[in-house]
């Protein structure tokens, strides 16, 4: 846990939370699952893909001193209902403590994560547990470690500064449910990780033109998330990898790159995942897969797929105020 990270859009990930359970398609081939149970029993996942706190590691970002991008929870989900409001409160806690790094959380139930977020009281609990945290900190941090604030901060700047939040979003359904919740959400940077991607999804129907609320049926009296007036920041986009992956037609993560590109909106292509275009060959082939419009992919596995999306690696990254960019 807090190893460097394979992931392309983060530097390390932190697991103050180890476990997780299903909620949508995207969860289908979860590589969290899979680890935690081909590892179960062992130290990393003593009870496998159980929720399970793992307050050891609580403070493992005030360790690092080199400013870094801290994927929150890559082996859980931290707002699962299992994880108590007040263990969330000193993840936060932690985060606010460590404004070198820039964390990066990501769920698939951005309900809780918007309760939270909104709630005083919850910001009060984050400020209670800041003590507790100073004081840990104080045992793993060197004397003369001056990246590890070491005074209560003033949380007039909240929402977090150094605090990411995004929603995974597989599908047009998952989009329409959850981008309308993050948008209500408050935080310094919005992103979506729409991976593995498993169909076509239309953000905008409003093509930068005025927003008009009957052609967004979806995006029920919220704004578009690419035009309105809470847009989001970032989109990851990537297809799926590992034995039962499934291929991502090239007009999805094409369709996405477009639009962000005609809006603003930082775009990164992460990965096509196990299976590669091939426009026009292997057609009988078991390797080959057709969508219905004749579009081919072959099964060629992630790291010969590569990361190109006609032609170019999209390595976008969203502005930001502080933290580790
Ligand atoms: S929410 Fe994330 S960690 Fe949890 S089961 Fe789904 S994919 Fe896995
Ligand atoms: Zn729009």
């Amino acid at each position: 846990m807090g190893a460097r990270s394979r992931i392309e859009w983060t530097d390390a990930s932190w697991n103050p939370v180890t476990g997780c359970t299903e909620v949508s398609a995207g969860c289908d081939h979860c590589y969290a699952r899979d680890l935690a149970a081909r590892f179960a029993g062992t130290a990393a996942y003593p009870n496998g893909f159980e929720l399970t706190l793992r307050p050891k590691h609580l403070y493992d970002p005030l360790r690092w001193r080199r400013p870094r991008r801290v994927f929150v929870n890559s082996m859980s989900d931290l707002f699962h209902h299992l994880v108590p409001t007040q263990y969330i409160a000193k993840v936060f806690a932690t985060m606010a403590l460590a404004p070198a790094h820039t964390f990066q959380i990501l769920t698939k139930r951005p309900g809780r994560m918007a309760s939270l977020l909104t709630s005083a009281a919850f910001r009060e609990l984050v400020v209670t547990e800041l003590p507790t945290v100073i004081e840990a900190a104080s045992a793993v941090r060197a004397p003369s470690d001056r990246s590890v604030r070491q005074e209560i901060p003033d949380l007039v700047e909240w929402p977090l500064v150094n605090v990411w939040a995004g929603v995974s979003v597989e599908s047009q359904k998952w989009a329409n449910v959850r981008i309308p919740v993050l948008q209500r959400t408050p935080a310094a940077v919005r992103f979506l990780s729409m991976e593995p991607l498993l169909s076509h999804v239309r953000l905008c129907d409003c093509d930068g033109a005025a927003y008009e609320i009957q052609r967004h049926p979806f995006l029920v009296n919220l704004s578009c998330p690419l035009h309105g007036t809470v847009p989001l920041d970032w989109i990851i986009v990537g297809g799926e990898s590992g034995p039962r992956a499934r291929p991502m037609h090239p007009a999805w993560p094409r369709g996405i790159q477009q639009a962000c590109q005609a809006s603003g909106v930082a775009y990164l292509f992460k990965q096509w995942g196990e299976w590669a275009p091939c426009p026009d060959t292997g057609a009988g082939r078991d390797d080959v897969f057709r969508f219905p419009d004749g579009v081919g992919m072959r099964r060629v596995g992630r790291r010969e797929a590569g990361r190109e999306l006609d032609g170019k690696t999209w390595d976008e990254y969203p502005a930001t105020v502080g933290g580790a960019a």
